[in-house]
């Protein structure tokens, strides 16, 4: 990329965004697309084919010659079927073609992606339909068309369709709220999402020298260095030269694809950075994540790197989540997770708080299930990310807020007593840019709610349907309630007394990181689902059910569906992880170790001829002979055990968690034993001081 380039110029410039097409299409062919976009119409196919003909001319004149719906299956990454532009006219020439029709709609083969069994019952195909509320844009020579992927009898097999569904939901929902404070101007609530996006960046050469890197994404085996990030000096550390040349290209490539990327700094780990993007819409956001997680891979590669995101590519030093921050936009340009200025704004703040607050305490359990899979069970509750327990952190000022809302007692900051909703003004509370409680999974920041518990590696789309569907559901009971009302500043002051008293026991402002939390929450009848095994069976608990098919977010087929794939996907990801370890183990280690207590015992041979001591050789020897034995017994029980999997989904799942994960942990302890007594040119492969201090 030139780097004359003026920024402003390069953002978004590989886009087919908004400005454009108000530049390239008829105002009408705009103007339709505009109303589609704002109003939920479809669009006519004459208007389409407009469109299809713009963006195909732009795209070719940026140097495209290929085009593809860009989707969102289940596997929580992209897919993509390039088609090229062309079409034969005859005498051997073509000309370059994209109609309306084949911009709106695609029908790639369904049946290699995980359908959790709703494609079975009908045909392989599968349906791409374009969402025309996300921006086409080019990547690598090709117009991508952000679509969404359904089956032929339209269940969603995606993580688009329904995060479109609990926006419009959320939105339904939350403008009958604004309606009873008098808001006669939204006509839309959008929720707002600004992921962090953690990762590990490492020299490539050294990964491709590790299978397990390589196959899973983690390190599978690996001794203590002798220096991990006890010195706390990488932290918004200076950065590298090698390291910033990466994250200045891949600003570069992610502004010119229109994503805010705004901030990058080093993370807590040695080689650990961080990427956080300016929020938007949850959908774009969602786009963007997935894309900037691809982007983030491919420079990396450039640059002679590999960019991790696994949660946990190494043990022993911290692995890398991705921050969630979440709020309620009104199309009047108001977030309504600001505490506002006057009574009646106030009014409005705390019921939306109300809101949350329930609906986190009610859908813990799903909440905790959308952020359950294999990689994200070693940094939960691991002292390095939020506990496993669900909390919400709403800071002193708002907490003595609440409390004088549930206690009915003295109201400090606004010398009152009784605070009364909707007719005193709250004090001011401060925007918390300090990130002062890192240890909450659920942390109000002054105007937004940061959802940490989530993965590195995983697709937003799924935590994100979970809180713009339990807030639709607790904003539908409290419209429900108070349009029936005819004392209304009366009704919701009991009403928020109500929820917040019922409620309270989801707040928690102290350290999450402390084991007496784990208890306390225990007593306080909080969910502590420790692992993805007994987090996904949540998934479809009745009344978790209940909330999406009430909400028209998925039908209970989508959602048995969904849970099912995020099932076997546990047990698949363990049994690759074991696979591989079998592998690494047979053909790397025992081999390498075996010749090394060869050739101690040879030295020792040859040293007692001499009558020399040979009391290192003979000691290393024994104690590399006895780890050799104990690092086969465990491989061959980890295979034997892999092999005896049962069949069924779900006991599959408990079975990886208890019986594998076990035996995986039994080798890994020989195995790293064994690095650390065996001389370094025998260890057949990097180590962890070369990994995380080569860059
Ligand atoms: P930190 O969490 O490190 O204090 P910031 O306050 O800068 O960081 O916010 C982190 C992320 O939250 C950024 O992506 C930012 O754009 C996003 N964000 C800020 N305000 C909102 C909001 N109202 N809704 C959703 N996300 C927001
Ligand atoms: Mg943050």
């Amino acid at each position: 990329m030139s780097t004359t380039l003026k920024l402003p110029e390069l953002f978004g410039s590989m886009v087919f965004n908004e400005e454009t097409m108000k530049e390239r299409l008829s105002s009408a062919s705009y103007k339709a697309w505009k109303k589609c976009v704002t109003e939920g119409t479809s669009l006519d196919i004459s208007t389409a084919n407009e469109i299809a003909e713009a963006m195909k001319q732009w795209a070719v004149e940026k140097g495209a010659t290929h085009y593809t719906h860009w989707f969102q299956p289940m596997t929580g990454v992209t897919a993509e079927k390039h088609d090229s532009f062309i079409s034969p006219v005859g005498g051997g020439k073509i000309i370059m073609e994209f109609s309306g029709k084949e911009l709106v709609r695609g029908e790639p083969d369904a049946s290699s992606f995980p359908s959790g069994g709703l494609r079975a019952t009908f045909e392989a195909r599968g349906y791409t339909a374009w969402d025309p509320t996300s921006f086409a844009f080019i990547k690598e020579g090709s117009l991508c068309i952000p679509t969404i992927f359904c089956s032929y009898s339209g269940h969603a097999l995606d993580k688009k369709t329904p995060l479109l569904r609990s926006m419009d939901e959320v939105s339904r929902q939350a403008v009958r709220i604004l309606r009873l404070f008098g808001d006669t101007e939204t006509k839309r609530v959008t929720a707002q999402v600004g992921p962090e996006q953690e990762y590990f960046l490492i020299d490539k050469e050294l990964y491709s020298k590790r299978e397990d890197l390589r196959m899973t994404g983690r390190t599978l085996f690996g001794a203590k260095p002798p220096r991990g990030q006890e010195l706390e000096d990488h932290y918004f550390g200076a950065i590298k030269p090698r390291i910033a040349a990466y994250m200045k290209e891949l600003d570069e490539t992610l502004w010119s694809l229109g994503v805010l990327s705004k901030t990058k700094h080093n993370e807590v780990a040695p080689s650990q950075h961080e990427m956080a993007p300016i929020f938007s819409d949850a959908n774009t956001a969602c786009d963007h994540n997935q894309l900037a997680m691809e982007v983030m891979k491919k420079v990396a590669d450039k640059h002679g790197l590999v960019c991790l995101l696994h949660e946990k590519p190494f043990a022993g030093v911290n692995g890398s989540g991705k921050h969630d921050n979440w709020s309620l936009g009104t199309d009047t340009g108001k977030n309504l997770f600001k505490p506002g200025s006057t009574p009646s704004q106030n009014a409005q703040f705390l019921l939306f708080l109300a809101a949350f607050v329930k609906g986190v305490d009610e859908y813990q359990d799903f909440l905790r299930a959308t952020v359950a899979f294999a990689g994200n069970d070693h940094r939960l509750g691991a002292q390095e990310a939020p506990p496993a327990v669900l909390s919400i952190f709403l800071g002193n000022d708002l907490n003595g807020v609440v409390q004088s809302i549930i206690q009915g007692t003295e109201f400090k900051e606004a010398g009152k007593r009784n605070l009364q909703i909707g007719v005193d003004v709250l004090p001011s509370i401060p925007q918390d840019n300090t990130d002062r409680n890192r240890t909450s999974p659920m942390a109000f920041t002054g105007n937004k709610f940061e959802f940490r518990m989530l993965g590195s590696s995983q697709s937003i789309s799924g935590p994100n349907i979970a809180l713009n569907t339990m807030m639709a559901e607790e904003l539908k009971q409290f419209a429900d309630q108070l349009e029936k009302s005819s004392d209304f500043q009366a009704d919701l002051h009991a009403l928020i007394k109500q929820v917040f008293t019922e409620h309270q026991r989801i707040i928690f402002n102290g350290n999450g990181y402390d084991d007496s939390w784990i208890v306390e929450a225990k007593k306080r009848g909080l969910c502590n689902l420790t692992s993805t095994a007994d987090a996904l069976p949540m998934y479809t608990a009745k009344k978790n059910v209940e909330l999406f098919v009430n909400h028209g977010i998925y039908t209970e087929e989508e959602i048995n569906a969904r849970a099912e794939i995020h099932i076997e996907n546990y047990s698949t990801v363990i049994a690759i992880e074991a696979n591989t370890m079998v592998d690494m183990i047979r053909h790397d280690i025992l081999p390498a170790v075996s010749a090394y207590a060869t050739d101690l015992c040879e030295r020792a041979d040859s040293k007692s001829a001499l009558g020399v001591s040979s009391k290192y050789e003979t000691v290393t020897a024994k104690s590399v002979a006895e780890l050799t034995d104990a690092l086969l017994d465990a491989c061959d029980k980890l295979e034997a055990d892999v092999a005896a999997k049962p069949a069924d989904a779900k006991e599959a799942m408990a079975y990886s968690h208890d019986v594998i994960l076990a035996d995986m942990s039994a080798a890994r302890a020989a195995a790293d034993k064994l690095e650390t007594i065996t001389a370094k040119e025998y260890w057949p492969f990097p180590v962890y001081s070369d990994l995380l201090f080569s860059v």
